[in-house]
């Protein structure tokens, strides 16, 4: 009897501790749906929750609320949980690396391109990477699948197939011009090498592509990839120092020099050949192989001085930066991202935006921006527009205070892309809307 009622007591209590469990898993879990849909709503309303490109889709009779999708995404509150299930909250910031779809335990995930309301416009590319112009290559991003090893995949192969197919070309003292050294184009110039084809890589900034420009430090690698020239880079998670430091060190070793700063203005084809316009000269190529990415050119202002070497379109390594007179043009996130960066280095910052208020902007930044704006800590002028650059000062104009004439050591454009659309279009290229069309499925 005395067994009996000890067993009945351990229990019990064994009861009421799984019972204590149970009911705090699930507090917890109730309170991670209700944030997450929190989180959806104000999506909803800042238009973030449609997605834009490629982004993941979810198949809910599969999913089993792991949150394994939710862990492995570096970008923050692309993916949440909702009642044991995962959901895109903000799918408009997704760029596509799968770290998601690598992750999902289960294989519930697929990597789609649009939706239905929303197409996404992408050039036709055969399965040899050969566009409708003949002649004309594409390959990484820019033919619609992101990933850094997809775009070293795609360069590589795509550069393969114009290698093969050369003879079918008009001859030229070029074989190929590759045009864009992100990972795709560095990929494609080593196996131009590699092949003994007569080459040049012409890139509009700085070698690296998009990777040089990542606002993080981490880069996720969801799988090894063959460099050519180099072999396996088994890397999972790596650094955006080591990802260039090797691209640098392969190139080097294979005497390859990328022309930086060159950016290509147009491609016509010339008695059976293509001219290649750039900022600095012209070319004559048998073959042309794009691989620009998507994220195409930051737009200029178009105002006198805009070319001196003090005017950038992006802001990197802000903690370096301290103690300037530094102009910030835009109303968006990258804009107010930057001035606020620059100002935690105790720089003077101005913030000029053409615009009457800020809009669409990630809530956070926008309560930030307006609290840096009562604060003083940034100068916020609205409806304004940058006149004219000079060495040490600008000049602006607005609604408020008319024409008047600021201190500056920096200006940082934030104004928006000209998309490569246009660009492709002029060359000849057809493009097309997908409308969901799935990219990656397991
Ligand atoms: C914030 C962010 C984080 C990401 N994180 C990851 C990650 O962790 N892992 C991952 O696998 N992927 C990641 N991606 C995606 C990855 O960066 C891209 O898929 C990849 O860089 C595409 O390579 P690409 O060579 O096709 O194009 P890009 O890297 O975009 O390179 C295109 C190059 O072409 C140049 N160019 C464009 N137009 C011209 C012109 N007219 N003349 C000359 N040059 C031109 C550009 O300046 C650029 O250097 C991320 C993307 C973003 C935006």
């Amino acid at each position: 009897m005395e067994v009996f009622v000890e067993n009945l007591a351990a229990y019990f209590l064994v009861g009421i501790f799984i019972a204590i469990v149970l009911f705090y898993y699930l507090k917890s879990k109730k309170r991670q749906s209700v944030s997450t849909e929190a989180k959806i709503q104000k999506a909803i309303e800042y238009g973030f929750h449609e997605p834009v490109s490629l982004h993941p889709v979810i198949d809910y009779d599969i999913c089993i609320g792991s949150g394994a999708c939710v862990a492995a995404c570096p970008e923050k509150d692309i993916l949440g949980l909702v009642n044991g299930k995962a959901k895109t909250i903000n799918a408009s910031h997704c760029v596509g690396h799968g770290a998601c779809f690598h992750a999902c335990p289960v294989q519930a995930i697929s990597l789609v391109m649009g939706t239905e309301k929303r197409g996404v416009e992408l050039p036709h590319v055969s399965q040899y990477y050969e566009t409708n112009v003949p002649g004309v290559f594409i390959a990484g991003e820019l033919g619609g699948m992101g990933l850094i090893k997809n775009a070293v995949e795609q360069g590589k192969l795509a550069m393969e197939n114009i290698t093969g197919k050369l003879k079918n070309f008009s001859k030229s003292k070029l074989d190929v011009i590759i045009v864009g050294a992100g990972p795709s184009g560095i990929s494609a110039s080593l196996t131009a090498k590699k092949n003994n084809l007569n080459f040049i890589t012409l890139e509009q900034d700085t070698l690296g592509g998009t990777v040089f420009a990542f606002p993080r430090a981490k880069v996720v690698m969801t799988s090894p990839m063959e460099l050519p020239l180099h072999g396996r880079v088994k890397l999972t998670e790596t650094s955006k120092i080591e990802l260039l430091k090797l691209w640098h060190d392969v190139l080097n070793k294979n005497n390859i020099k990328i022309n930086e700063s060159e950016k290509v203005l147009e491609i016509n084809k010339h008695e059976g050949m293509f001219e290649v316009v750039t900022s600095k000269q012209t070319y004559e190529t048998s073959t042309v192989l794009l691989t620009i990415g998507r994220r195409g050119s930051p737009r200029k202002l178009g105002v006198p001085g805009e070319e001196k070497e003090k005017v950038t379109y992006r802001l990197l390594e802000p903690e370096l930066i301290h103690d300037k007179n530094i102009l910030v043009v835009g109303g968006g996130d990258s804009a107010i991202e930057s001035a606020l960066l620059l100002a935690e280095e105790k720089n003077n910052v101005t913030l000029s935006y053409r615009g009457e208020s800020f809009s669409r902007l990630k809530p956070k930044n926008l309560d930030k921006i307006n609290n840096a704006g009562k604060n003083k800590t940034i100068k916020v002028i609205l409806n304004s527009n940058v006149k004219e650059i000079l060495d040490d000062s600008i000049i602006i104009e607005s609604k408020e205070e008319g024409t008047a004439s600021l201190e500056n050591d920096l200006v940082y454009i934030f104004a928006g892309g000209e998309l490569p659309n246009k660009f492709l279009e002029k060359i000849g290229i057809r493009i097309t809307k997908k409308f969901g069309e799935t990219i990656l499925k397991h």
